[in-house]
C-alpha cells in the first residue's frame, strides 16, 4: 500500500537548521532559507543534512552520526541487543515510571525511539512523533505514530511544540550532548514534562569507559566496534550535573538510579537472573543507591 506523510506532520516540520518553513513538492521538502532540500521516504520524512547522507563524511562528529546511521540497519544485531535479560528488567522498570505520567490529548515527542517499546501504548490516547536518525529501525514502529529520520542535535520542529518529550539510551549516543538537550528545551512547550533514562557516568559504567578507552588503545576502534556489536566505541555516559546545568533554572529536576550492577548486553549474563533482584535490594539502600548504573529524570516546569 502507497503511503503518504501525514498532513499533521508534514505542517510541523521545519528545516532542522534555521527552523525556517519549508514547501513541499515531489516527495521532497526544501528549505525557504537554506535551501536544502530533504526527501521523503514513504511516510517518512528523511530530515537530515544532505551532507550527512553522503558516502563520505568529513568531520569527527558526523562520521559518529553516520555510524549511528549505519550501525542500526542490522534488524538482527539491535533486536539480539534489546533483547538481553538484564535489559528486559530495566526496560520493565522504565516503562512503568513512563506510563505512570497520566497522558492524554497530549502532543508527544520520543527522540530516538529505534523501535519503540512505549510510543503505541501513548498513541492510543495522544499524538505521537517518533524520530531516530536510522530509518531501518523507525520503519518498524506502529502506525499511529508519526515517524521522522532526524538528528536529535537538529530536530525539525519549531520551537515550543511538545507537551511531552521522553528519551530512553539517547543522549550518550550524541556527540553533542548539551546540544542535544538543548533542543529538548526548545521543542518542548513553557508547561511541558521531559522523562529521561540514560546510563549514568559515576557507576559501574565509568569502569566500562575506562576498560573500553584501555582496548581502543591497545587494539584500535574496529576491534572494539566488533565487540560492542551494536553501539559505537566513542560513547559517553551521562554526567548527571552537566543536564543539571542546561535545565535547572527552569525546571524541577527529579533523579531517580536503578541498578546498581549493570552488565554487559552479552549471552553469558542472560544466566543470571538473579541480578536483577540483588539490584531491587541495592536501590534501597542509602549511598549504594546513589551509584545506580541507569537515571531515570523527570523534568517539571518550575512555577
Ligand atoms: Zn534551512
Amino acid at each position: 500500500m502507497a503511503r503518504t506523510i501525514s498532513e499533521r506532520l508534514s505542517n510541523i516540520l521545519v528545516c532542522p537548521f534555521d527552523h525556517s518553513r519549508l514547501a513541499l513538492e515531489q516527495a521532497r521538502f526544501s528549505c525557504q532559507k537554506c535551501k536544502r532540500e530533504f526527501q521523503l521516504s514513504g511516510r517518512i520524512p528523511i530530515m537530515l543534512d544532505p551532507g550527512l547522507l553522503q558516502a563520505d563524511v568529513q568531520k569527527e562528529d558526523e562520521a559518529r552520526k553516520k555510524e549511528e546511521m549505519e550501525i542500526f540497519d542490522n534488524l538482527s544485531s539491535y533486536q539480539d541487543f534489546m533483547n538481553r535479560a538484564y535489559l528486559r528488567a530495566i526496560k520493565e522498570d522504565i516503562s512503568n515510571s513512563l506510563l505512570s505520567f497520566d497522558l492524554k490529548d497530549k502532543e508527544i515527542l520520543e527522540i530516538g525511539a529505534g523501535i519503540s517499546l512505549f510510543a503505541g501504548k501513548l498513541a492510543e490516547r495522544n499524538r505521537v512523533v517518533l524520530t531516530d536518525i536510522n530509518e531501518t529501525l523507525l520503519n518498524q514502529n506502529p502506525e499511529n505514530c508519526d515517524l521522522v529520520v532526524a538528528d536529535a542535535e537538529n530536530l525539525p520542529f519549531p520551537d515550543r511544540s511538545f507537551d511531552f518529550i521522553y528519551l530512553v539510551g539517547i543522549l550518550h549516543h550524541l556527540p553533542d550532548q548539551k546540544k542535544g538537550m538543548q533542543e529538548i528545551k526548545r521543542v518542548l512547550k513553557e508547561d511541558g514534562k521531559v522523562f529521561i533514562s540514560e546510563p549514568t557516568k559515576w557507576s559501574v559504567n565509568l569502569i566500562y569507559y575506562l576498560g573500553r578507552k584501555l582496548l581502543i588503545f591497545l587494539l584500535g576502534k574496529n576491534f572494539v566496534r566488533k565487540l560492542v556489536g551494536c553501539g559505537t566505541p566513542d560513547e559517553e555516559f551521562l554526567d548527571t550535573k552537566e543536564l543539571k546545568k542546561v535545565f535547572s533554572d527552569d525546571f524541577q529536576i527529579k533523579i531517580r538510579k536503578i541498578s546498581p550492577i549493570r552488565l554487559l548486553p552479552i549471552r553469558f549474563f542472560d544466566n543470571l537472573g538473579f541480578v536483577p533482584k540483588i539490584n531491587h535490594i541495592l536501590e534501597k539502600i542509602p549511598i549504594i543507591k546513589n551509584f545506580g548504573a541507569i537515571a531515570q529524570i523527570t523534568l517539571l516546569p518550575k512555577r
